[in-house]
């Protein structure tokens, strides 16, 4: 017997239950209890997506944009009237704060704001008289079906780096949530739902590997968004373009932050424990290596070690607490592995997180802000994303070396750089080897109106999600050359 919380999959405007009998627990990170049970949906409802977004294709494609951008603007409506409910759901599902939850979904509004601007962004362009009386123009034209599989460190936001943009731009969707974080979704595409979007044009299919795979490797998909790990992310490059499908993929991350000895030291002391500490550091955008460059480790490592040790660790759903739960058991104790490892290899514990004591919080997966010092800067703990609250130190002479020593990462996502010195702000922008760059800045994250950038091993393909990328994605152009005699 299933229970009625079983996870659906929405195909066809319609809610269904998978056929499969193979169903994972979704858990409260920060309880252990079994909020319900996803299923890993078998291709056959794959294909059952796709053949409905296939047909809708037709007739969406020939909607008028400024007809396509009104499901939006409702579906901006029916987030802001149901941002509290959903921010729920996420801290219940991922066990981020509630103010985090609210701030993920405001991040994600903003994207369907920019993607109700279609019927300028989509806009081509065209020249008259390229030789005497003949024109040329170029078109946008949506492609087709498109999907996204993504990650469960932000259930709610990071789908809408991408579907927005696919619907307005005149293409059909589906959307593959990560199997841990299935929740938010539900209460997403209910809100899709009550918008009248058309039959078919967006779907939502709940799976594990075997669904993706299914996905990557169907014919009338023709293009993927993938937004997770970095092995992952290098696996599903590879097969969507043997599939022959477009194909963009946001990979995993090491951030660097550099302390410039000019930097002023409160403000960047609390921006850096924000960035690393923040989301239980589950952000592909949270800081782990601190490098103080000069005199700034004479006042860096103390402070920061005590903001760490005051951080609040609990359930996300208490109004005081600062900081929640990592996702799985497991997470938390590849984390605590990767901790000691640290400290095997020499580093010195400034902050030690592990085993803490919370409050209520014996079957959570909690572990509290944890510093380690003087670590070698070529070893693992400075070179492998912890994806937990552990944040890294390392001392250098000067802005040169912790550049060259930010360069040498095979990842490229995000590093900022604190100074009151526009002469060295300058020099890091132009010489970091990274896709999102801060300056006094925390957390780079990107507004909706921006690429969602990353590069190197942070990223596979040409154009990231949101903004201008997004639309060339979405879009295929045309060009024509035309006369008439
Ligand atoms: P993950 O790679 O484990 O899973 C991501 C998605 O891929 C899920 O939907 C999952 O079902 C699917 N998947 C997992 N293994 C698969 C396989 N072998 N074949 C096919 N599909 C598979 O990532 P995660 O743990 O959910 O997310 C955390 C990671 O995502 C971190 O590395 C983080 O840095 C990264 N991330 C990156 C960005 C970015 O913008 N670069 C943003 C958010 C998260």
């Amino acid at each position: 017997m299933r229970n009625q919380s079983t996870i659906l999959n929405y195909i066809d405007n319609a809610w269904q239950e998978s056929v499969t009998s193979n169903l994972l627990d979704v858990t409260n990170p920060a309880t252990g209890e079994v909020l319900s049970r996803v299923p890993l949906s078998p291709s056959e409802e794959v294909n059952a997506a796709a053949a409905t977004a296939t047909t809708a294709f037709e007739a969406w494609r020939r909607t008028p944009p400024v007809e396509r951008i009104q499901y939006l603007f409702k579906l901006k409506n029916l987030l802001e009237e149901n941002i509290d409910d959903i921010a729920k759901t996420i801290t219940l599902e991922c066990g981020k704060t509630l103010s985090e939850a609210k701030g993920e979904m405001r991040r994600a509004i903003e994207n369907v704001e920019v993607a109700c601007g279609i019927p300028t962004l989509m806009q081509g362009t065209n020249l008259e008289d390229i030789a005497t009386g003949i024109d040329e123009f170029m078109i946008r034209q949506p492609i087709g079906v498109c999907a996204v599989i993504a990650p469960f460190n932000f259930p709610g936001m990071i789908t809408f780096w991408f579907l927005p943009y696919a619907i307005a731009c005149g293409n059909t969707y589906i959307v593959k949530p990560s199997e841990k974080v299935p929740l938010t979704m539900q209460k997403i595409f209910r809100l899709l739902e009550q918008t009248g979007l058309p039959q078919g044009v967006v779907n939502l299919v709940n799976g594990g590997q075997e669904t993706v795979n299914t996905i990557l490797e169907h014919p009338d998909i023709q293009a993927i968004s993938f937004v997770g790990s970095t092995p992952t992310a290098k696996a599903v490059y590879a097969k969507a373009a043997a599939h022959g499908k477009r194909v963009q993929c946001q990979g995993g991350a090491k951030n660097p932050l550099i302390i410039l000895p000019d930097a002023d030291p409160e403000f960047t002391v609390n921006a850096t424990a924000d960035s690393a500490f923040g989301c239980a550091g589950q952000r592909c955008l949270a800081a782990s290596l601190a490098i103080a460059v000069g005199g700034a480790r004479n006042w860096f490592p103390r402070a920061i070690s005590d903001i760490a040790t005051d951080r609040i660790v609990g359930n996300g759903l208490d109004e005081n607490v600062q900081m929640g739960p990592v996702i799985t058991p497991e997470s938390k104790k590849r984390i605590e592995g990767l901790i000691q490892n640290g400290i095997d290899a020499g580093a010195r514990v400034l902050v030690d997180g592990r085993f803490p004591k919370i409050q209520g919080g014996d079957n959570g997966n909690f572990i509290r802000p944890t510093v380690l010092s003087e670590l070698e800067p070529q070893g693992e703990i400075a070179k492998t994303e912890i994806f937990g609250p552990v944040l890294g130190l390392i001392h250098v002479d000067n802005i040169d070396a912790a550049i060259s020593l930010i360069n040498s990462g095979k990842y490229g996502n995000m590093a900022c750089l604190f100074t009151s010195n526009g002469r060295s702000a300058r020099k890091f922008r132009y010489e970091a080897h990274i896709g999102n760059i801060g300056i006094n800045i925390g957390v780079a994250a990107p507004m909706a109106f921006f690429p969602f950038s990353g590069w190197k091993d942070s990223f596979f393909g040409d154009l990231h999600g949101q903004s201008w990328d997004a639309v060339d994605f979405f879009t295929q152009k045309k060009v024509v050359v035309e006369r008439w005699n």
